[in-house]
């Protein structure tokens, strides 16, 4: 085929070359009719392949490495839905009354389903459209009797309009190179496996299965974001050194990340590690992480039971004895916005992302807040854990908090349980309000910690999952430069420290402002922690210093960027095109 760029958005860091190969079968679905006689032998073919379908998925849920164990609760969610009713039912009396083949059955269902959790307020249900879609593509592929979904056994590159994690899971992995869908994002339950199996993998691909053949060969750069279908011999030389060339350099930041981060003139830097789940701390004590920046509390609330407070200390102590004598940040429950509670959901808030969200909620809903409050506290006397309150906006949050933590140390002690009586007690500036007051903050507690992926949504008044706005997430627009300038003034002024959390941390040519901004620690996924570590031990603190001062006198972002990238590329070279950038994705090519 001819040569052909497709763009997309790098999700997995990672250049791969291989051959094109579809996850599922294409079947041209066509509106089949059938004969009244023929409906139950139709009826029967579809509950066979049901069956079948639903053991591979138990299949493919025994293959889920242990770390990975939250991924099974995924595949255990696509096992329950080949048995709901209102799926199966629905084709089986659309086949009936209709008298229609299954596969045309199953199509409009399944397109019936995904319409009607697309269209729904809330984001986590309106994820579940990908499940949908995902066990639509399995009993699909099923009803052709021609699945394709093998490994060829040489370097495949996987394409499909979207990827479910039990697919995955159901691959030979030394075969799989690479992922690409023309769905999803960053944040897909497919993109966190690929980052976690190190799969260079792009999501959101436009075009890609109206341009892309079987058998054809391709090459994924998961880190300027761009798919090469039909190569020549000029870019397969290219991407092969260029991806020997980053293996290198990863292997290379991963034997020194136990080293310091400290910038050539000797100003040292702590690099943490943000966290979802317990079972991920391998990871984290791999990544040579200065402990827990931020630990992610609300994935245990998510599901319909709310834990207990033995459950959520066996959670945290786990946490904070493993990364011990390191600290461990727990961020208090995050909950509204993009991540419901199901007592949430049934508010229907009209606009829940400025609605009850994080403290805000526990405020409001003091015996979920309480039950935390207590289990972390617990889980203080065995490790170094601090809290971080998320979303505040007043100074009253922050002492309401405080008084609320010295009643459970009285009933604490009490009850007779071990606790830490006086955990450390950091917010999270991430609403304009809070930068705004950052001083009066600063003398409540005991750290900040910056979190830029709300905070410049909150500067910049857009919401997070609004595509139509996101050409307005600017972190170099100058109120962010400020905002941030402010808030790390404010801490210093009143000698506390300052970090930041958000994404921001791992994109270098922002990191590299940040410092010489005064920032003292980032916070990163485990995977982005050696390289970051490396980064910083390049940087001199002197020539941030300068890089920040000129930057936050510009008014114009779009020559921030220029200013920074010429200044890293010429101090850093080509490894700048090592670190995935949100800023200058074209110029990196
Ligand atoms: C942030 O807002 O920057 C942050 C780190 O928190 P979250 O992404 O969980 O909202
Ligand atoms: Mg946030």
């Amino acid at each position: 085929m001819a040569r052909a760029i497709l763009f997309g958005i790098p999700v997995s860091p990672g250049i791969a070359t291989g051959i094109v190969r579809f996850m599922h079968n294409a079947p041209h679905d066509e509106e089949k009719r059938i004969s009244p006689e023929a409906v139950a032998q139709e009826q029967e073919k579809f509950r066979v392949v049901v069956e079948k379908v639903r053991a591979s998925l138990s299949a493919a849920m025994q293959n889920v490495p242990e770390d990975l164990a939250e991924y099974r609760e995924v595949i255990a969610a696509q096992i329950e839905m080949t048995r709901d009713p209102k799926l199966v039912n629905a084709i089986l009396s659309r086949i009936e009354h209709r008298l229609v083949c299954a596969a045309w059955a199953l199509k409009l269902t399944i397109e019936e389903l995904c319409a009607l959790f697309r269209d729904m307020d809330d984001p986590y249900l309106r994820d579940r459209a990908q499940d949908i879609r995902a066990v639509g593509l399995r009993l699909r592929e099923g009803l052709t009797e021609n699945p394709s979904r093998n490994s060829s056994g040489q370097t495949d590159i996987l394409i499909a309009e979207d990827i479910s994690p039990a697919d995955v899971m159901e691959l030979d992995l030394d075969c799989v190179q690479g992922i690409l869908t023309e769905e999803g994002g960053p944040t897909s339950h497919t993109a966190i496996l690929s980052r976690s199996l190190r799969i260079p993998c792009l999501a959101g691909v436009t075009g890609l299965l109206g341009i892309a053949r079987e058998n054809e060969q391709v090459i994924v750069d998961g880190l300027g974001g761009r798919v090469l279908l039909g190569p020549d011999q000029n870019d397969l030389d290219r991407h092969t050194e260029r991806r020997e060339e980053y293996t290198a350099w990863e292997n290379f930041t991963l034997q020194t990340c136990t080293w310091p981060a400290e910038m050539c003139d000797g100003v040292r830097v702590g690099v943490q590690a943000n966290l979802e789940r317990a079972t991920e701390l391998d990871a984290v004590l791999r990544s040579g992480a200065d402990g827990i920046g931020l630990y992610r509390t609300e994935f245990a609330h998510l599901s319909a039971r709310l834990p207990t407070e033995e459950e959520l200390l066996e959670e945290y102590a786990s946490v904070a004895t493993g990364i011990a004598p390191l600290q461990a940040v727990f961020r208090t429950l995050d909950v509204g916005a993009d991540k419901m509670l199901h007592a949430q959901i049934a508010l229907k808030e009209p606009n829940p992302a400025l609605g009850l969200r994080g403290i805000r909620f526990c405020l409001r809903h003091q015996g979920i807040f309480r039950t935390q409050l207590r289990a972390l506290m617990r889980a203080g006397a065995s490790g170094n854990v601090a809290i971080m309150l998320p979303m505040i906006s007043t100074l009253e949050e922050v002492q309401q908090v405080r008084a609320i933590l010295q009643e459970l140390h009285q009933e604490l002690v009490a009850q007779k349980l071990p606790h830490a009586p006086r955990l450390p007690l950091g917010v999270m500036i991430e609403t304009p309000a809070a930068a705004l007051i950052c001083d009066a903050l600063a003398r409540e507690c005991d750290f900040f910690s910056i979190g830029t992926n709300d905070l410049i949504h909150y500067i910049m008044s857009i919401d997070r999952s609004n595509r139509h706005v996101a050409y307005l997430n600017e972190s170099l627009h100058p109120a962010v430069l400020r905002s941030l300038k402010h808030i790390i003034d404010a801490a210093h002024r009143k000698n506390i420290g300052v970090s930041v959390c958000g994404e921001l941390a791992s994109d270098p040519l922002v990191l590299s402002v940040l410092l010489g901004m005064g920032v003292d620690s980032v916070s990163a996924a485990p995977r982005f922690v050696p390289g970051i570590k490396h980064l910083i031990r390049q940087f001199d603190a002197e020539s941030c210093t300068e890089l920040a001062y000129n930057v936050l006198l510009s008014t114009d972002a779009a020559a921030s960027k220029r200013m920074i990238y010429e200044k890293l590329h010429q101090s850093l070279g080509p490894e700048l095109f090592f670190h995935t950038t949100s800023l200058f994705t074209d110029s990196l090519s």
